[in-house]
């Protein structure tokens, strides 16, 4: 027995190992992932923001050939104006400049407007990419090392299996299945010492009577509550123990 609850406490400092290491190289992954992310967002949305842009530019571009071809209507209608004799054709002539001239202001107004826009998103689009960049560098400088960090916890990690593999045969069959299982249920935490009578794990007092077997003999005991095998550890017999004899050694003197 004594032999079965030293091989369990050491396979739960190699899972512990295992646990911390496994923990420590999922969040550096999961970081690394997040940046990966939101880089993709980023490019897409700087995608979607040039698409646009070019949508605008190209009717900012046939607005002006509008305004351009407006002038030219003006300045023939103009210069026929020399050739008109009759007054009533002259006044109709003019009107018609009045009211080109009306509209092309018009369109130059709201280009006006529109190129402030144009500016203002063309802007927008740059402190995007500034972004981006920045992030870029950042990840390929912090990132490069990241999954070296990340190759480095794997290595880790396998070395560590390789000693458990190497101790599992030391315990029953039965007991490999029943550790492999409260590990994976209770985080990774399957064997606890008794601290002050209560579980290590859970923190719920052990029954007197188990805890008094267990002061007796060394014995394979599961929690009652969480299921976890616990050991009363050598400090804490020895203190139970001391406490015990006390009142024998004070009857002595
Ligand atoms: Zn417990």
């Amino acid at each position: 027995m004594k032999d079965i609850l030293e091989t369990l406490i050491k396979l739960q400092e190699i899972d512990s190992d295992l646990h911390r290491y496994e923990q420590q190289r999922d969040a550096l992954k999961s970081k690394l992932a997040q940046l990966t992310d939101l880089i993709g967002r980023m490019e897409k949305s700087i995608q979607e923001k040039r698409g646009k842009l070019s949508e605008v530019e190209a009717w900012y571009r046939d607005q002006q050939d509008a305004v351009n071809q407006d002038n030219e209507r003006v300045n023939k209608l103009k210069n026929s104006l020399n050739s008109v004799s009759k007054t009533k054709e002259y006044l109709l002539r003019q009107r018609e400049i009045e009211g080109l001239r009306k509209a092309k202001q018009a369109k130059e107004d709201e280009l006006k407007k529109a190129e402030e826009a144009l500016n203002d998103f063309k802007q927008n689009i740059a402190g995007d990419e500034e972004r981006l960049e920045a992030l870029r560098h950042d990840t390929a400088k912090e990132g490069g090392s990241s999954w070296d960090q990340v190759e480095a916890y794997n290595k880790r990690i396998a070395e560590i299996q390789v000693r458990k593999t190497a101790l599992l045969p030391s315990l029953p069959e039965r007991l490999r299945g029943q550790y492999e299982r409260i590990l994976k249920n209770r985080d990774g935490l399957a064997v606890v010492p008794v601290l002050k009578g209560s579980c290590g794990g859970c923190h719920v007092k052990i029954r007197p009577q188990i805890y008094n077997s267990m002061l007796q003999t060394v014995q394979i005991v599961n929690c009652q509550q969480c299921s976890r095998f616990v050991y009363i550890p050598a400090d804490e017999l020895a203190e139970v123990m001391n406490a015990v004899h006390e009142p024998f050694e004070s009857e002595e003197y």
